[in-house]
């Protein structure tokens, strides 16, 4: 691996703008990061450069651990958004400049300039300023002047930001052209998913400081794993979709047993929707009823948004008050040869098929708000945690006056305070997956603890943890604990267990955390890691909900202060969940 990142970590006033990163980049690669503005791609760059010191976790270049080493002899290439030529010195000084720091010879560093300026096509160039260059050449010289110390790697901060589409166009080719010549270990930093996809071996997606997920463009886009990626790279229309015995359906009415069918939320992209005058002619499967509301333009694509009947799918985010009686609006896209096919016009009604839905393996649908009376319901709704992860999530935060006969569909979100434990005992004994207990005023968490009560819940507790942990920017901690007097041979084999969770975790969910192990007792050891932190937040895993003891958990969810806890009961978690 040329590039390894180890959790790293940086920290602006207190708060993670790079929030645990590892990754490993292979020799040869050329890997994009991609990701909104403010997202800490170019942070995270610039750690790797050396031109950033980071808070925690490592970094390491061609097996070099290089986390206190200097910029300059990391052995790295920078290009810079902005071309940062030196305006006063010709374009064969400024490629030259980093051989003479490097007090290189002059006859070996203009051979070596000419080299480079033949590498980016600019032969000839060297006495122009930079100020007789268009943008495009300047950026040009820009990757010449990185490359001509011989780096080991090649890292670009939106290299191409400044120029307009078509010399960018060219200038992609050309960096590419260049990396794959020099067999250059590339990371190239953008927020444009088009240049992501036109360049890259594999995308890294960004977003609040984590690495979301990583994978080759292809898989990314067809299988995505997260709301954000799904949504971030290209359209899609996310519906919360039942898990059936014979795969996805939108109805959450129960199955044949009488059994509640499993929420999950799917994806089905404007591509993959198959349009028919009924039903009966549709040759995937059928979804649901609509109507045309819109016919955005015709040509080559022609993009629609079809209302599906009321009893139609459910759209992930139907807006805050939840169901409004009218059908959901889906997007789709057409080809040519569809659009010839079947022609529609705006007021049509039409059958909707599915050509392909893709479930994403996050654990988490949606939320619904259990309190006793509808103001204490709302309430709960608009705190500051549901809130939040109900928008980041786009998905349904629904209410629920009173307990009905069974947990509801998705995650319950009961409030902490009096009565709390009874009611958080009552969900996990009624079917609840996951129970959310939270303090309708407390502000978001930036410290996350993670404890499982035992080996068996470790897997769909972190699962749940990762997809907790993508939507809001909080530090998190696995932590183990352990009696003070057990051996140091079950010490050894508990550290092993959790670092083993931690990988798992991390392979599964593109997401890493912190492990620790403490000897103690696990009530005091909780209590005393929440305290530390003005606003933490605890996941707790069990996979036996009769086993929990009361006591002390009732005094965390009833104490002051109140700090959101998310319980995870595995024993009704699904096995790893993708379709
Ligand atoms: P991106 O390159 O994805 O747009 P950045 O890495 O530049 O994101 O920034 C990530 C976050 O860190 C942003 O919220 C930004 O405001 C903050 N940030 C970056 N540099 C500093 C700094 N020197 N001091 C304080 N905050 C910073
Ligand atoms: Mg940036």
């Amino acid at each position: 691996m040329s590039i390894v990142l180890d959790q790293v970590t940086k920290r602006y006033q207190g708060a993670p703008v790079v929030n645990d990163v590892s990754l490993n980049v292979r020799q040869g690669e050329f890997l994009v990061l991609l990701g909104p503005s403010g997202s800490g791609k170019s942070t995270l760059l610039r750690a790797i450069a050396g031109l950033t010191e980071i808070d925690h976790g490592r970094v390491a270049l061609h097996g070099r651990d290089v986390t206190h080493v200097n910029s300059r002899e990391r052995h790295v290439g920078f290009v810079f958004q902005h071309y940062a030529l030196f305006r006063h010195m010709t374009i064969g000084d400024n490629i030259e400049f980093a051989l003479r720091v490097r007090k290189v010879k002059s006859a070996e560093r203009r051979a070596r300039r000419k080299e480079l300026l033949k590498l980016v096509a600019l032969e000839g160039m060297d006495d122009r300023l930079p100020a007789q260059l268009s943008g495009g050449q300047q950026q040009r010289v820009a990757v010449a002047r990185a490359l001509a110390h011989r780096p080991e790697v090649l890292l670009m901060d939106e290299p191409f930001g400044a120029l307009d589409a078509k010399i960018r166009e060219e200038l992609r080719r050309t960096i590419r052209q260049i990396q794959r010549e020099l067999d250059m270990t590339t990371i190239l930093v953008t927020h444009d998913q088009e240049e992501a996809f036109a360049l890259a071996d594999r995308i890294g997606v960004m977003h609040q400081g984590r690495l979301l997920e990583c994978g080759k463009p292809d898989d990314l886009y067809t299988r995505p794993a997260t709301r954000f990626v799904s949504t971030f790279l290209g359209a899609a229309n996310l519906l919360l979709g039942y898990r059936t015995p014979r795969g996805v359906r939108f109805s959450s009415a129960p199955m044949a047993g009488g059994e509640v069918p499993r929420e999950v939320v799917a994806i089905l992209r404007p591509e993959e929707v198959e349009l028919c005058a009924d039903e009966l002619a549709i040759k995937s499967n059928f979804v649901s009823h609509g109507q045309v509301e819109e016919v955005l333009f015709g040509g080559a694509v022609e993009r629609l948004r079809v209302r599906m009947a009321s009893d139609g799918p459910v759209p992930v985010a139907p807006g805050r008050e939840g169901s409004t009686g009218q059908g959901s609006l889906l997007e789709v896209s057409r080809t040519l040869p569809e659009q010839r096919d079947f022609p529609v016009a705006v007021g049509q009604r039409v059958a909707v098929g599915a050509r392909s839905i893709h479930v994403l393996p996050t654990p988490i649908s949606s939320f619904t708000a259990v309190a006793a009376n509808e103001a204490a319901a709302r309430e709960l709704r608009d705190s500051p945690l549901l809130l939040t992860l109900g928008t980041r999530m786009q998905t349904r935060v629904a209410t629920r006056i009173g307990r009905f006969e069974r947990a509801p569909p998705g995650m319950p979100a009961i409030a902490t305070g009096p009565d709390c434990a009874a009611a958080a005992e009552w969900h996990l004994t009624h079917g609840a997956v996951q129970l959310l207990c939270v303090p309708p005023t407390a502000p978001l968490p930036n410290h996350v603890v993670i404890h499982t009560l035992d080996a068996e819940s470790r897997r769909a507790t972190l699962a749940v943890a990762a997809s907790l942990l993508r939507h809001v920017a909080a530090e998190a901690i696995y932590l183990g604990i352990q009696p003070a007097a057990s051996a140091e041979s079950e010490r050894g084999a508990h550290m092993r267990n959790l670092l083993d969770a931690r990988s798992a975790a991390l392979a599964d969910h593109g997401l890493d955390m912190r492990t620790e192990l403490r000897p103690g007792v696990v009530a005091e050891e909780l209590q005393k890691e929440l305290a530390a932190y003005e606003r933490s937040m605890l996941v707790l895993g069990t996979s036996n909900p009769d086993a929990i003891q009361w006591d002390w958990l009732k005094s965390l969810l009833e104490g002051t202060p109140a700090r959101p806890v998310l319980i995870v009961n595995s024993a009704r978690a699904e096995p790893a969940a993708d379709a």
